[in-house]
């Protein structure tokens, strides 16, 4: 066999293919319109577990028979992320628009590192969308990445490379640059401080106040001391949303600060960035627009299928600088696919690049940003009424301040000496049980039931179940 090919050979295997196809988006989106008739959750046996140990295929089988093993071994074990009542950790459910686009997409099956095609032309409108949605301009510069991940590595990238002074990318890293961000920021942060060869000693973590914003006061202080010491401070780092509590720094004074000292100044806004798209609630995030980088998730809070999340880049240049490099065999060319004055490889550190622009490109053009706006600030609204019904309650305790989504609480009881014991369990219960799914934190040594709502689908009614079910659960333990 010369002419061996993976697709069907005859026009019957096509229309298999076709049938199938049909009866799969069918199913799938029976699957959607049912989510709130099924538990949250189940876990997998050790038996269902052990179905994935079997040896690598040597023969292909059916496809049909593959979509039954799916049916059968894959849907029921789903996460949960698209229940109304998931609010853990902060995870998006999707929408059936983002899903069949990014069907689409597969078939299309485009590498979006570069070249004259259109994948790049809808990734430079989603770009040119966020911009303007997130205040900063439809100039700007940015790249859809895996999430906020990457996001914040991709500017901390740029920060580095355009105010650490050295010829980095020629030389290495100085051993005296140093960043700063409060002490609520996220693991990733961490993450790509490693990996950029800052060292964690040189991230200053700053102490935060009772709203978990960053103390200001703090901030200079510890620039000043290291300026006299002989550091060069890089970057200060701003949270809008921070992933325990949800709290926001004083983004506007934070622009001062960075001025002041010639510092880039970088947004992890992958939860609380696009509260800049609703008239309600664009003033939380006041002084976002300041920034000369902005991290931020198309799949938290803008509720499109995994994954896709965002960096903006205010100068072009910095962007560019930190992440081009044209190999040979890449050059752009004049003309043909190869051309294009704008390939988005050059921008991070992918080459190659799914088409994950077509389903923020269908999200929001299905939905427009007014809708957006509209179901984040429902999210607050709903956040606020979870508060307002646990400080009605004498056997829960607010933990934190709620300032956004995120609520976190716990069950008190006096007869209990371990409440930290009882919460753990009440969370295992509200998973084991697939009625809810909260995840949970520790703030001041307390375990805390935590609820971030970046959930299109919750009512109001399934705050009402998570109260009650806590309540219930506790009595039942108790
Ligand atoms: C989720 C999150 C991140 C990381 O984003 P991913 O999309 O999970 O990679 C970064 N910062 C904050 C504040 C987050 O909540």
């Amino acid at each position: 066999m010369t002419d061996e090919t993976l697709d069907p050979e005859t026009s019957e295997g096509w229309y298999e293919y076709r049938e199938l196809g049909r009866q799969m988006i069918e199913d799938m989106i029976e699957y959607l319109k049912t989510v709130r008739d099924r538990p949250l959750w189940r876990q997998m046996g050790d038996e269902e577990k052990r179905f994935f140990e079997s040896e690598l295929p040597k023969n292909g089988i059916p496809l049909k028979e593959i979509y039954e093993q799916f049916k059968g071994q894959i849907l029921p074990y789903n996460m949960g992320n698209i229940h109304p009542r998931f609010w853990g950790w902060v995870i998006g459910g999707g929408t059936t628009g983002g899903a069949l686009a990014d069907m689409l997409a597969s078939f299309m099956n485009p590498n979006s590192g570069g070249g004259d095609h259109v994948s790049q032309y809808v990734e430079k409108q989603i770009i040119q969308w966020s911009g303007e949605m997130l205040g900063l301009g439809s100039d700007v510069s940015g790249l859809l990445v895996t999430g906020g991940s990457m996001a914040n590595f991709i500017g901390l990238t740029a920060a580095r490379n355009t105010r650490g002074g050295a010829d980095i990318i020629q030389k290495g890293i100085p051993q005296n640059l140093t960043y700063y961000c409060s002490e609520e920021t996220h693991s990733s942060v961490n993450k790509s401080i490693q990996i950029l060869g800052i060292g964690l000693d040189n991230l200053r973590k700053i102490p935060v106040d009772s709203e978990y914003s960053i103390r200001l006061d703090k901030l200079k202080e510890q620039i000043s001391r290291d300026i006299s010491e002989g550091f060069h401070p890089v970057c200060v780092i701003g949270n809008a949303g921070t992933v325990n509590t949800g709290g926001i720094d004083n983004l506007e004074e934070l622009s001062i600060i960075a001025k002041e000292h010639n510092l880039w100044f970088h947004v992890d806004g992958a939860i609380g960035a696009v509260c800049a798209v609703s008239k309600e609630t664009k003033n939380v995030v006041k002084g976002l627009n300041l920034a000369d980088s902005v991290a931020f998730d198309f799949h938290k809070w803008m509720f499109v299928n995994y994954e896709v999340g965002c960096i903006l880049v205010k100068n072009k240049i910095d962007h560019y600088k930190a992440f081009s490099l044209t190999a040979s065999y890449l050059t752009h060319q004049n003309r043909g696919i190869g051309a294009g004055d704008l390939w988005f490889s050059d921008y991070g550190l992918d080459l190659s690049r799914r088409f994950k622009a077509l389903k923020v490109w269908f999200s929001l053009k299905e939905h427009g940003i007014n809708k957006y706006g509209r179901i984040i600030a429902q999210n607050i609204f709903q956040a606020q009424y979870l508060t307002d019904r646990i400080t009605a309650e004498k056997s829960l305790e607010l933990l934190a301040p709620t300032t956004l989504n995120i609520v976190n609480f716990r069950v008190i009881d006096p007869n209990v000496k371990d409440l930290n014991k009882l919460n753990q369990e009440i969370l295992y219960q509200l998973h084991e049980r697939g009625i809810a799914a909260p995840s949970s934190t520790i703030l001041d040594d307390k375990f805390s039931i935590r609820v971030a709502n970046v959930n299109h689908r919750s009512k109001l009614s399934d705050f009402d179940l998570l109260v009650d079910s806590c309540l219930e659960i506790a009595k039942s333990i108790i």
